[in-house]
């Protein structure tokens, strides 16, 4: 495996590795989006789990539903990750990586509960 992109939390206690390039990058305006993040929106990348490796400490797991999850860093409380634990991958918060840049979004979700002042 060789490693793609690199994040992690503000603190710097969880660290995380991707081994795949992502795809299908996307802004959700979903509510559960924006309570997960405390912003108007989310920007998601979604990769394999078998792609996505937590290099330093652990992450911390909500559940924010009956079948979805939420990783996050329980020192400084970073948002880091959205997955279903039955689905085959994951959706990393694109501004925890170290370079946000590398994952532009390519499409936009959840567009019913976008806030005002965040269109194009
Ligand atoms: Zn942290
Ligand atoms: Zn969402």
């Amino acid at each position: 495996m060789s490693t793609l992109l690199t994040g992690g939390c503000q603190c710097g206690a969880v660290r995380y590795a991707l081994d795949q390039q992502p795809q299908n990058v996307h802004v959700c305006h979903c509510r559960m989006c924006q309570k997960a993040v405390g912003g108007p929106f989310a920007i998601i990348c979604p990769v394999q789990k078998t792609a996505f490796r937590v290099t330093r400490g652990t992450l911390s797991y909500f559940k924010s539903s009956d079948i979805a999850r939420r990783g996050f860093c329980n020192v400084c409380g970073t948002p880091l990750t959205f997955d279903y634990p039955d689905a085959d991958d994951l959706g990393v918060l694109v501004g925890t990586l170290d370079e946000p840049d590398r994952a532009p979004p390519e499409n936009q979700y959840g567009n019913e509960s976008r806030v005002s002042g965040t269109r194009d």
